[in-house]
């Protein structure tokens, strides 16, 4: 099992830990504890180097299986073994944007909630640019630009983004998590991870963001496709 730091500390950029075990053929390891974030929620997985002994090796790709977090090395060294101490360092540069990124598709949905009721189907997202889906029957060219206003001037409201993890109950109770459709999450969940842009959005979330809106730097609303009647795709970059 691996203890996942980003879901606590997201500027956590270098961290040590136990290699638990290693899989020869995938040429991975399971570490006791990351700050990699293995991909999720439109969220890209990390890249970054792993030490250990001496030699680095690159992390290529990084992935969440059960409770074990997998980091896939590259080049052709002998793996370590486990129960190495290994030191793991983030390619920051890539990370701090995806962090920019994620909360800028939050501010962008909590608006377009807000002042659309359009709610959310889906997302994905790249260093400095990603797109959403919103159920937006009303959503037309002429919007583009109010949309693009609106979210800016949000980012510009420097609100606070807040972190918590509860226990499954106590979140449930949080009436605007219903919205994120927080009761598809499976059964065996105890506890909820929450991501909060004060006074605008709140979610059921488990990737990396971003301390305030004002560290975010300009959204701008790049496209929109009609994906048919009622759902609209909306694509954003961040400068
Ligand atoms: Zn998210």
């Amino acid at each position: 099992m691996t203890e996942l730091l980003y879901q606590t500390d997201s500027y956590l950029q270098e961290f040590e830990a136990n290699v638990l075990s290693v899989l020869t053929d995938e040429r991975a390891v399971v570490l006791d504890r990351t700050a990699f974030y293995p991909s999720g929620g439109g969220q890209p997985c990390d890249f970054g180097s792993l030490t250990v002994g001496g030699l680095i090796y690159p992390v290529q790709k990084v992935k969440k299986q059960a409770d074990d977090v997998m980091h896939f090395l590259g080049g052709d060294a002998q793996l370590p073994s486990a129960g190495s101490t290994s030191l793991g360092t983030l390619d920051w540069a890539r990370r701090h944007k995806l962090m920019r990124t994620h909360t800028a598709m939050h501010v962008l949905c909590g608006t377009v909630f807000r002042d659309y009721g359009a709610l959310v189907t889906g997302g994905d997202m790249e260093p400095l640019k990603g797109r959403m889906d919103f159920e937006f029957a009303t959503m037309r060219g002429e919007l583009v630009r109010e949309i693009e206003a609106a979210v800016n001037k949000e980012v510009a409201q420097a609100r606070e983004i807040r972190i918590r993890i509860l226990p499954r109950e106590e979140a449930f109770q949080i009436p605007d998590l219903i919205r994120t459709k927080i009761n598809l999450l499976p059964e065996g969940i105890a506890q909820v991870r929450i991501v909060e842009i004060v006074g605008l959005d709140l979610q059921a979330d488990g990737g990396t963001h971003v301390r305030n809106t004002n560290e975010v730097g300009h959204i701008r609303v790049a496209d929109y496709k009609s994906k048919g009647a009622i759902n609209k795709r909306i694509y954003i970059e961040i400068a």
